[in-house]
């Protein structure tokens, strides 16, 4: 479908009156805001909607970041955290090491265990597990969110599992949620 407009800033005034009315967008109102380079003036509306539902209250999460191995097989261009095994500066902490890294540093504000990190085809996929398992088990009571997709399909791949065999292994050991980003790998579409 093809949305013509002659006149976007009209069209968009349009829309800010329906939105300051409280009128339900119709599709083409969506599809326009979707084309829209205009990202100031659609989040300045968004914000208006926002604040009208929910006043101006904001929920966050203390969270603790954990990054078990700086070893990676992969060579993001960005990444300036990866290393090669034996590369000076390169580590893989064992779960006790991690342990005692966070009963070094964690608070009692501390909710979520954040964790990502390298690639590492060094250590076995059980080491990512039990790692997991050994923060679940010292820890019950803080939510374990670890490893992307990317890391997942990397699992798949060193352990021979399937997907769904990576993430019931994992959440066996107590993974509850894992982090955003990387998604569009687990699938072709
Ligand atoms: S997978 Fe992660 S750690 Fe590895 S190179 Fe990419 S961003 Fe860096």
């Amino acid at each position: 479908m093809t949305l013509v407009t002659t006149n976007p800033d009209r069209q968009m005034a349009e829309i800010a009156d329906k939105i300051r009315n409280g009128v339900r967008l119709s599709f083409e109102d969506g599809l326009f805001l979707y084309r829209s380079e205009d990202l100031l003036t659609i989040g300045q509306l968004a914000n208006e909607v926002n604040l009208r539902k929910n006043g101006k209250k904001v929920y966050f999460i203390e969270n603790m970041s954990l990054y078990f191995t700086n070893v990676c097989e992969a060579h993001c261009a960005f990444c300036n955290f990866r290393k090669d095994q034996g590369q000076e500066g390169s580590y893989t902490l064992s779960p006790e090491e991690m342990i005692a890294y966070v009963d070094q540093h964690i608070h009692p504000g501390v909710r979520e265990f954040h964790i990502v990190g390298g690639h590492n085809p060094h250590v076995p996929f059980e080491y990512y597990v039990e790692s997991i398992r050994a923060l679940k088990q010292r820890y019950p009571n803080v939510t374990i969110k670890a490893y992307t997709a990317a890391e997942i399909d990397f699992f798949s791949r060193i352990s021979g599992k399937s997907y769904r065999e990576v993430l019931e292994t994992l959440m066996e050991a107590g993974l509850e949620t894992l982090t955003g980003g990387g998604a569009e790998i687990l699938s072709q579409e």
